[in-house]
Order: C-alpha cells, then structure tokens, then sequence
C-alpha cells in the first residue's frame, strides 16, 4: 500500500482499509497526478483549508461557494459549485464520506 504519512481527517474518512486495486492505480499514475491524488485523500494540498493552516492564506473558506471551509472533502463531497462535474463523473450531486470510500479515483478523470 502507498504510504501517505499520518492520516488526516481526510484520510481517515476515505481510506479505511487496503485496496489492492486503488493501490495498483496510485502506483501507475505518473508523479504529478499521484501529487494531485495524495493531496486529495490526505487533505495537505493547495486548498483554501490547507494554505490557511499553514499560514499562507488568512481565509480557509471555499471561493466556488463561500458556505465551507475549502478542503478536497468539501470540493469532492457537497461543494454546491461542483455539484454538476460531481454527477457527470460520479453519477451524484453530493456524496457523503461512505460513497467516496466506494469510488474508484479512476473515474475523476474526464
Ligand atoms: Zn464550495
């Protein structure tokens, strides 16, 4: 399984357990994709939430919508802004925490 350090709230929400298939997709994507992925499912990524724990931004706030914090489970999840790409890739217009453990990554891809 594909190390991704100490889990955060959103690891420990969308990984639960091994997966031999998730891990052999993480292992085949190419270093920036697998950058993409880690960041998503770890929660350490670029976003709103993230840069404003860090230091770098002073508002954690999602700019698609202004009702939550930025984090990849709020873009991935309910973000009111996504809803639409949400269900032309994942046939949903939100998702809990329990139906993104079930997704395959794969299928974030247009
Ligand atoms: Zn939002």
């Amino acid at each position: 399984m594909v190390n991704f350090g100490p889990l955060t709230a959103e690891s420990k929400l969308l990984l639960q357990r091994f997966n031999r298939s998730f891990t052999r997709y993480a292992i085949g994507l190419g270093k920036q994709d697998l950058r993409i992925l880690v960041g998503l499912l770890t929660g350490h990524n670029w976003l709103n939430r993230h840069m404003s724990v860090m230091g770098l931004r002073e508002n954690p706030k999602c700019p698609l919508c202004d009702e939550e914090d930025e984090t990849s489970l709020h873009l991935l999840s309910k973000c009111p802004a996504t809803m639409l790409c949400r269900n032309a890739l994942l046939a949903a217009y939100q998702l809990s925490p329990l139906d993104l453990r079930g997704i395959h990554w794969a299928g974030l891809t247009y």
